[in-house]
């Protein structure tokens, strides 16, 4: 256990990460910045723009957003009052803060469509497992302005073609349509219908959802076995002849981009907001847990407008950072970058270390990885610091050194020993490190 124990006044005092978080350091620190950076390059690719809005929000923004009906804004959010009595919410996901910045920074008035993305931590009170926190990342995007099925289908191409890219192949892509506001409707009045002689099957949250929001009772962990689930009318029997299109549109537009998937109508998703196409990918790897949804997304054009801005549609997904990397554990897939040290530095029996300072210092500006001896070490226990940080070049600075400002530099692997004027130590550096320091 990472408990940090402390007796305080004779009482002892356990201080420990909150539950269903974690603290990100080490090699799995390593591979979340190699993400970030695989997606920074990726976005560039579809010119998508980084956005970043606050980890907290005003809590109505996620009522109205995510909606009232939903388990994330009814059972999972962090809600408090700040000093001020405002009432703020930690955000459950990112899609309520972009729409609501794109709204406040009225970007709907720049040339359409406009591309975002973010990266970032999520907060959700939910029950911690294997792949679910209550304190996780999620890299997600946003697209404002078209209604295109070319939207859509981009989209999900962005996913796909990321977990390609990783290297990832155990996936499998779900899609569903929910149509346009009249399917909905014509669709919930028939749900109505149907689970009416069932109410009292069904669990105490599905009853509630009956009232509110049906659609909501086929996304239902708890019910989802029962045959009465399996039973209820499909949406795509309620499309009309519009949502059918779109439908039909996003699907050529996969197959265009030589993309599988599948078309699932049991796909409703816990948001309220989505209309049309809604996606979940998942990871279809033998012996990876029931958190298996690495990512899922979809339509809602009529957010924005829910939200106070003006009648513009989106479309977007988000993905779970921690969940991927356990897929891409699953399939052993290695992440991180061997990082080696272009020099180690150290002095000799010197009480003073500006010198040494001084030309870590410059090298440092120059380009290059330096670590240095913090610990007076002696020559051996140097020697070997060096070599399990795979240094290339080793200094090494004694008083001879400080004298003449002549620096001994050692070829880390051949042990070659060379005598470097201190004003072309970095010209020395260039000549046998430039080449491969640029790639
Ligand atoms: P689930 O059905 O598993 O609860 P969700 O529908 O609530 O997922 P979304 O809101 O669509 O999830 O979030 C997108 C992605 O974020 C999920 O597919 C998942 O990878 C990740 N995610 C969601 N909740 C958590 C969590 N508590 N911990 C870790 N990752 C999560
Ligand atoms: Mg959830």
């Amino acid at each position: 256990m990472d408990k940090i124990g402390k007796i305080l006044n004779g009482v002892d005092i356990m201080i420990q990460k909150p539950k269903g978080t974690y603290d990100l350091f080490g090699e799995n620190a390593e591979k979340v910045i190699y993400l970030k950076k695989i997606i920074e390059a990726l976005m560039d690719k579809y010119n998508y723009k980084y956005f970043e809005t606050p980890i907290f929000e005003t809590s109505e923004l996620f009522h109205r957003g995510v909606g009232e009906t939903t388990d994330i804004v009814n059972k999972e959010t962090y809600d408090f009052k700040d000093r001020g009595d405002r009432n703020l919410t930690l955000r459950p996901e990112g899609t309520a803060g972009i729409v609501r910045s794109f709204i406040e920074n009225k970007l709907y008035t720049l040339s359409m469509p406009v591309k975002a993305w973010y990266f970032g931590p999520m907060f959700r009170y939910e029950r911690p497992q294997a792949g679910r926190y209550r304190e996780f990342r999620q890299f997600g995007v946003e697209a404002f302005g078209s209604n295109d099925p070319m939207m859509d289908a981009e989209v999900i191409s962005i996913i796909v073609n990321f977990f390609k890219l990783l290297g990832l192949k155990g996936i499998k892509v779900n899609i569903n349509s929910l149509g346009d506001k009249e399917s909905r409707e014509n669709y919930r009045t028939a749900l109505l219908d149907y689970f009416k002689p069932y109410i009292n099957d069904l669990c105490e949250d599905c009853r509630n959802r009956y009232e509110k929001n049906p659609l909501r009772i086929l996304d239902c962990k708890v019910d989802s076995d029962k045959d009465i689930m399996k039973n209820a009318p499909k949406l795509t029997d309620y499309l009309n002849e519009e949502s059918k299109e779109h439908l039909a549109r996003v699907k050529t537009y996969l197959d265009s981009m030589n993309i599988d998937y599948v078309v699932n109508p049991g796909i409703v998703r816990g948001l309220d907001y989505y209309t049309h196409t809604v996606f979940e990918v998942e990871a279809n790897i033998k012996g990876f847990g029931s958190q298996n949804v690495l990512g899922a997304g979809g339509r809602y054009n009529h957010l924005v407008e829910n939200i106070g801005g003006p009648s513009v549609p989106g479309v977007g997904f988000a993905i779970g950072i921690e969940r991927l990397m356990l897929a891409l554990e699953a399939e052993n897939i290695n992440l991180t970058e061997e990082k080696n040290i272009d020099v180690y530095a150290f002095s000799q029996g010197l009480n003073d270390n500006s010198y040494l300072m001084n030309i870590v210092n410059m090298i440092r500006l120059n380009g290059f990885n330096v670590e240095m001896d913090y610990l007076n070490r002696n020559m051996k226990n140097n020697f070997k610091k060096a070599d399990k940080l795979k240094a290339k070049y080793i200094i090494i600075i004694g008083s001879t050194e400080v004298e003449n400002n002549i620096l001994t530099v050692k070829n880390n692997e051949t042990l070659e020993e060379f005598k470097i004027k201190k004003e072309e130590i970095i010209d020395f550096l260039d000549s046998k490190l430039g080449d491969i320091n640029e790639n």
